[in-house]
């Protein structure tokens, strides 16, 4: 439906927004960007409706580069609601949510029509068609800005930031009613926040950036278990991270973990001999502030094949270029991510 081919976007004096993002995404898929301010979500939201262009890569919609479809075309196959741009005032609701249609020329008698269903999936009766904004709440105001992006039945929504001005409570059940509307309606929503919770309830799939790169992509679920980085785990927050998953040891409770202390000689040996009789899975062997390795106990995984296994040759040669605890962080990661329950860290200077 929506694909992205080494998309990347400099703007005029140098800044960066996007750089070579790939991604590719299903019809009806709820997709939420997500990420920091600044971090690129409008830039991308702006090159798909060819607001903007890309500097160097493609869009794709159904197959077809955006580049070849005229914005006529484009506008019956988006709709759009932008960042912070409110209900025109001096229009009545009516007006307000029949924009697009009326651009695309449909008759008076089909927005109107199409209005008054609209207003009924947010349970708003049709006396509201022609008030004007000031007369209505601002979770009302918000409704109608929602509404007015999907008055011209476009398959691909693009939302950015459609909620950020709400209290929470409004917020909250707008969320609710939102992605109910889109399960019943099966459209693609293109979906831009920064708020973590906003885009776990509503997301099929989570794209987070950072710096206009791409950092993860998968299922809330997926990104609760398995949050790529530390940023990633940061932006998720660790109370909700120990919500997730109650039974998985988190890094945090990793390194909070007693140390223990093996000799700098017989590292392996020792290393094997703490791992039976502590009865541990793996273990971490910290070497002052650059060396680092990892054991996994095959056993464990695998009864044939009984020997110790370093976790990773990489993880070597990697390590002159980060400071020590961020390595430490990053290989538990990867270990837990194995299906390990357990990973002291062993730092042979204690
Ligand atoms: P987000 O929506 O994630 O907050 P934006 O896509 O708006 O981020 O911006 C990404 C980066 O590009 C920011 O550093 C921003 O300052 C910069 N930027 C956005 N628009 C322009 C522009 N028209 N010209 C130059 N830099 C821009
Ligand atoms: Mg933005």
């Amino acid at each position: 439906m929506l694909k992205f081919d080494h998309v990347t976007k400099v703007y005029k004096g140098g800044k960066k927004a996007v750089s070579d993002l790939n991604l590719e995404f299903n019809p009806g898929e709820f997709i939420v960007f997500i990420g920091p301010s600044g971090c690129g979500k409008t830039t991308t939201m702006k090159m798909i409706n060819r607001l903007i262009e890309p500097s160097s890569g493609n869009i794709y919609i159904n197959g077809k580069n955006i580049m070849e479809k005229d914005p006529v075309q484009l506008r019956r196959e988006i709709g759009y609601v932008i960042q912070q741009i409110g209900l025109f005032p001096h229009m009545t609701i009516q007006q307000n949510i029949s924009l697009i249609p009326k651009l695309l020329k449909w008759p008076e008698e089909k927005r109107r029509a199409r209005a008054k269903e609209l207003l009924k999936l947010v349970n708003m009766t049709e006396d509201y068609l022609d008030r004007y904004p000031h007369e209505l709440s601002g979770g009302q105001q918000q409704r109608i800005g929602v509404l007015r992006a999907l008055a011209a039945d476009q398959p691909l929504i693009l939302m950015d930031e459609p909620f950020g001005a709400l209290d929470p409570i409004t917020r909250d059940s707008l969320q609710d009613e939102f992605k109910k509307l889109q399960q019943t309606l099966g459209k693609t929503i293109v979906f831009v926040t920064h708020d973590m919770d906003e885009a776990l309830k509503l997301a099929d799939r989570i794209v987070i950036l950072k710096d206009g790169q791409l950092v993860q992509v998968g299922t809330p679920d997926e990104i609760l278990r398995e949050p790529a980085n530390d940023f990633v785990e940061e932006f998720i927050g660790k109370e909700r991270l120990l919500q997730a998953r109650p039974n998985i040891q988190t890094v945090e409770q990793v390194m909070n973990a007693n140390p223990i202390t093996i000799t700098e000689d017989k590292s392996l040996s020792e290393a094997i001999q703490i791992m039976k009789e502590k009865r541990v899975d793996s273990l971490l062997v910290v070497d002052g502030n650059q060396v680092l390795k990892g054991y996994i106990d095959v056993e464990i995984i695998d009864q044939n094949r009984k020997k110790m296994v370093q976790v990773a040759d990489v993880l070597e040669t990697e390590f002159f270029a980060v400071e020590k605890e961020t390595l430490v962080r990053d290989t538990i990661r990867k270990i837990l991510k194995m299906g390990m329950k357990y990973v002291p860290v062993v730092d042979r200077h204690k």
